[in-house]
């Protein structure tokens, strides 16, 4: 069977021209496809019933099937997704007040990065995706919400996988977001551990998406024993990739701070980072540690990162604490992990609906 989402327009032109089909039906399924977003191909209206018989033989919309789903109290939707080889993967659905939806794509089935927080990092690396199994999880939360009206707004790389050691891959599925469901690259952001090399790639685009950098250390020494990826590229390697980014883009960086208690939350810490990135267009993200299975620490508490981001102002540098969504189903940052499917995770398929007013406030 062939996954019409794997398909480029021209190819599916092929493929309708194979089968017997008239040219302008070419645009009509794409358009059921993109634009109404239908599920399966009786929705498809307006094309007779021998054309849609004849396509269904050859041809399927979308090929990852739901291994199991869980939805947290906040609205949060954390799917497990099974790839054609039998590969785990898993995708997030975060709902807001305004009206946004977020979903958070998987990269890689597990990540080599090794970072020891992260549950993803503590199971190792699988496979690359390709482009179609990144898009694809962000297609199929699009149709069901397109299914009661509502829209996938936002989509960021922080999933399973770390997304520039997958880079070709990642950037066409970037470009699959953008020109399938419309989603503004302004609201696409990749989010990376540092792989310096590919942050000033990333820069030489030209594209608008928005560059997440996960820095959570400002020294090396400690930097490299919670993320190994420092001792190929340090803190300087990639402050400096991340300039070239600045210059070449004019587009603000964010940096990702997991704030663990006693290990980055400090005084000391504060000061350090505040001179490192004092003067940048950067924002920093603190979001306080997850636990996860195979990491000890524990996550700061809000006086500590309210003294910490009180340090940061001093050097004139913008943060931000980001919302914890999910954790009661463990599909927060670095929780996502497929090893644990609880039995009442294989429940339903489908997003629940939940009143807007009933969302998290973003
Ligand atoms: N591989 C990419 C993107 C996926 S991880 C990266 O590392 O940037 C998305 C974010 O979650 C990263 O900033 C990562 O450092 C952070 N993260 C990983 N484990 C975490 C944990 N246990 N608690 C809080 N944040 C975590
Ligand atoms: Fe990979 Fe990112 Fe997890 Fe590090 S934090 S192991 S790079 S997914």
């Amino acid at each position: 069977m062939i996954n019409l989402y794997a398909l480029t327009h021209a190819q599916l032109r092929d493929l309708l021209l194979e089968l017997g089909e008239k040219p302008f039906r070419v645009r009509q399924i794409w358009s059921w496809m993109y634009g109404r977003r239908v599920e399966d191909f009786a929705a498809m209206r307006n094309l007779p019933s021998a054309t849609r018989a004849k396509i269904m033989e050859v041809a399927k919309l979308g090929e990852l099937t739901v291994a199991a789903q869980q939805v947290s109290r906040d609205g949060t939707v954390k799917r497990v997704y099974r790839l054609r080889d039998g590969q785990f993967i898993e995708s997030v659905l975060m709902p807001y007040a305004d009206g946004r939806m977020t979903a958070c794509l998987s990269s890689q089935a597990g990540c080599a990065m090794g970072c020891v927080f992260c549950a993803t990092g503590q199971m190792g690396f699988s496979r690359n995706l390709t482009p179609t199994e990144i898009f694809e999880q962000a297609m199929l939360f699009a149709r069901e919400l397109a299914a009661r009206g509502e829209r996938l707004s936002n989509v960021v790389f922080m999933g399973m996988g770390e997304p520039f050691h997958n880079y070709e891959a990642s950037l066409a599925a970037v470009r699959m977001l953008m020109r399938r469901l419309g989603i503004g690259a302004r609201h696409i952001t990749i989010s990376t551990v540092g792989l310096a090399p590919q942050i000033r790639r990333f820069a030489d685009e030209g594209l608008q998406v928005k560059l997440a950098v996960s820095l959570h250390k400002s020294d090396d020494a400690e930097r490299s024993q919670l993320l190994p990826v420092n001792r190929r590229w340090d803190i300087e390697a990639l402050l400096d990739a991340c300039r070239y980014y600045g210059a070449r883009t004019n587009r603000r960086i964010s940096f990702e701070w997991a704030a663990i208690a006693g290990e980055n939350d400090t005084v000391d810490e504060a000061r350090r980072l505040g001179r490192l990135l004092q003067g940048m267009n950067c924002h920093i993200n603190i979001i306080p540690l997850n636990p996860t299975g195979g990491y000890t620490g524990i996550p700061a508490d809000s006086r500590h990162i309210e003294a910490f981001q009180a340090i940061l102002r001093s050097f004139g540098l913008a943060s931000t604490v980001r919302l914890r969504r999910g954790i009661d189903i463990a599909a927060g940052c670095g929780q996502l992990k497929t090893a644990l499917l609880l039995p009442e995770a294989r429940a339903g398929s489908t997003i629940p609906a939940m009143p807007k007013e009933a969302r998290p406030q973003p």
